[in-house]
C-alpha cells in the first residue's frame, strides 16, 4: 500500500531539466561542436506525452536516443547565433565560437545525445554525438543563482502551457517598477494579436527581475557600452537594429531560475531594435514607437521559426538562379505554392499578382532616408517618424487590390525580390503595417502552441 502510493507520487512528479551546454565553432567552409557542460535544473516545464517534435522546423534538429532501446525520448528543432554566422561574410574569412545550449527532460538512464543540421535539400544529416550518462557526478546539481521570478499571467502548470519567459537587461534597481509595467504592457502587446489572442490560456508568461548597474544596453555604432546582466547589445553582424545576447551562459543562467521554453529579453532602451532566433529567443526594445511590431515579429521568428517575408535588396535577378527551398513555414520557392495549398481558394491565379512595382519604388525611397537618418545619428523621433509615414503609404497601398487579404502566392520573400513567394499581399512578416500575421503564419503559431500543451 504504502509502496503503490510512493510509486504513484514518482510518477506525477516531473523529471527535472537537463542543460547540455556546447561550443559550436567553425567556419563557412566547415563546423565542430565539443562539450562544455551539463547542468541540472528545474522541473520539465513541457508535457511529458509531447516529447517527439513533428512540426519539421529549425536548421537543426536534436535527438535523445536510449542508450538501451534506441528508442528516441526527445526531440526538437532549433536555430542559433552559429547557424546565422556562418552565412556571414566574416565567416569565410576566419573561424569564430558560440556556446550554446539544448534542454531536455532528465533521463533515468544513460542516452545518446545527437545534432542533426539540414542539408541543401532540407534532409537532417548528423553532425555531432555525445553520451550523456545521468550519473554523471559532473553534471552541476546546484541550485541555480537565487533570482526574483515572479507571473506575469498565470493560466496553469508549466507542463500544461507554453511557458515564456520575458528577461529585462539594462533596468537598474531603481528602474524596476519600469521593468514590470514593461512586462505587463509587452504581454498585453502579444496577446492582442492573433493566433496568440485566441491562445491567451494556454499560455503562462513569467519574468525575471535581473537589475544592471547602469541603465540601458550596449550600442556599439553609438559609443555606448555597458556591462548589462544578459549582455544584450545592439549591433549583431554589423547591423545597427539587430539585438542580440551573445553570451548564451549569462542568459542561461539566469533563465534557469524560471520555468520555461520561449525566452523574450526585453532591453531598456528606444532605439529602434530587435531579434529572434527559433528556440532560442527572441529580444526587443522597450521604448520604441514601433515597439508593439518589433515584439511581435521577432516573437514569430523566435516561437515558430517565421521567415522574414520582407526584401530590400535590389540586387539583380540571375536568370535560372537555383532557389533552395526554404524550411520556414511561410516562404516557398515553388510558384504555386504547394506548401500551404489547402489554404488557396480555387481560382486564385498562382503566382498570384500585386501592385509590385508601386511597393518597390516606395520602399526605395524610404531606404535611402533610413539610411541617411542612421549615418547622421538623427534623433530617434525622426525614425520613428519616417516608420509612420511609411506604414500610412504601405497600408493604403497593400489594402487594396483583387487580392488583398487572400492567401495565393506573392511574388517577393525571404530576402529576394524574384524567386521567393509569401503568401499574402501583407503581413506582419512582410511590413510594419497593422496588419497581424497571414493565415499561413498563423496555422504555423498554432502548430507549435499544440506542441506544448493539452
Ligand atoms: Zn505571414
Amino acid at each position: 500500500m504504502f509502496l503503490l502510493a510512493a510509486a504513484l507520487a514518482a510518477e506525477s512528479a516531473p523529471p527535472r531539466t537537463l542543460r547540455l551546454d556546447y561550443f559550436h565553432t567553425g567556419t563557412a567552409a566547415g563546423e565542430h561542436f565539443a562539450l562544455d557542460g551539463l547542468a541540472l535544473e528545474g522541473p520539465w516545464p513541457g508535457p511529458l506525452d509531447k516529447t517527439l517534435d513533428d512540426t519539421n522546423l529549425g536548421k537543426y534538429f536534436f535527438v535523445v536516443i536510449d542508450r538501451r532501446t534506441n528508442q528516441v525520448l526527445y526531440s526538437r528543432g532549433f536555430a542559433s547565433i552559429y547557424g546565422e554566422w556562418e552565412t556571414t561574410d566574416e565567416a569565410k574569412e576566419q573561424p569564430r565560437g558560440f556556446r550554446e545550449s539544448i534542454r531536455f527532460p532528465l533521463p533515468a538512464a544513460p542516452v545518446q545525445v545527437v545534432i542533426r543540421k539540414r542539408d541543401r535539400q532540407n534532409a537532417f544529416r548528423e553532425v555531432w554525438s555525445v553520451l550523456v550518462d545521468p550519473a554523471d557526478p559532473a553534471i552541476d546539481r546546484a541550485a541555480p543563482p537565487a533570482a526574483k521570478v515572479w507571473a506575469v499571467m498565470r493560466n496553469g502548470e508549466p507542463r500544461d502551457k507554453v511557458d515564456l519567459l520575458l528577461m529585462g537587461d539594462g533596468y537598474t534597481a531603481a528602474e524596476l517598477e519600469k521593468w514590470h509595467a514593461d512586462a505587463r504592457r509587452l504581454t498585453e502587446i502579444l496577446f492582442a494579436a492573433l493566433p496568440f489572442k485566441e491562445h491567451r490560456g494556454d499560455f503562462n508568461v513569467w519574468a525575471l527581475d535581473t537589475p544592471a548597474a547602469e541603465s540601458g544596453v550596449s550600442r556599439p555604432s553609438d559609443g555606448v557600452y555597458r556591462h548589462s546582466p544578459l549582455g544584450a547589445a545592439y549591433d549583431a553582424f554589423g547591423s545597427e537594429r539587430y539585438v542580440l545576447a551573445f553570451d548564451n551562459e549569462r542568459v542561461r543562467e539566469a533563465a534557469a531560475a524560471a520555468p520555461y521554453e520561449f525566452i523574450e529579453i526585453v532591453v531598456n532602451d528606444r532605439k529602434y531594435g530587435g531579434g529572434g532566433i527559433f528556440n532560442l529567443y527572441a529580444t526587443v526594445a522597450a521604448d520604441n514607437a514601433f515597439t508593439p511590431y518589433i515584439f511581435v515579429h521577432e516573437f514569430g521568428h523566435h516561437f515558430a521559426g517565421l521567415a522574414d517575408e520582407y526584401y530590400t535588396s535590389d540586387v539583380a535577378y540571375e536568370a535560372g538562379a537555383q532557389r533552395l527551398e526554404p524550411w520556414e513555414p511561410n516562404a516557398t520557392a515553388d510558384p504555386h505554392a504547394g506548401k500551404w495549398k489547402e489554404l488557396i481558394a480555387a481560382g486564385t491565379p498562382l503566382p498570384t499578382p500585386w501592385p509590385k512595382e508601386a511597393f518597390e519604388s516606395m520602399e526605395k525611397e524610404i531606404q535611402a532616408k533610413r539610411r541617411e537618418i542612421r549615418a547622421q545619428h538623427r534623433p530617434e523621433q525622426e525614425m520613428e517618424a519616417l516608420f509612420r509615414d511609411e506604414r500610412e503609404r504601405i497600408t493604403r497601398l497593400l489594402s487594396g487590390g483583387p487580392y488583398a487579404g487572400k492567401t495565393g502566392a506573392f511574388e517577393g520573400a525571404n530576402y529576394q525580390g524574384r524567386g521567393y513567394y509569401r503568401p499574402q499581399q501583407d503581413c506582419i512578416m512582410f511590413t510594419r503595417d497593422e496588419v497581424g500575421f497571414c493565415a499561413v503564419c498563423r496555422r504555423a503559431i498554432e502548430r507549435v502552441i499544440r506542441l506544448y500543451t493539452h
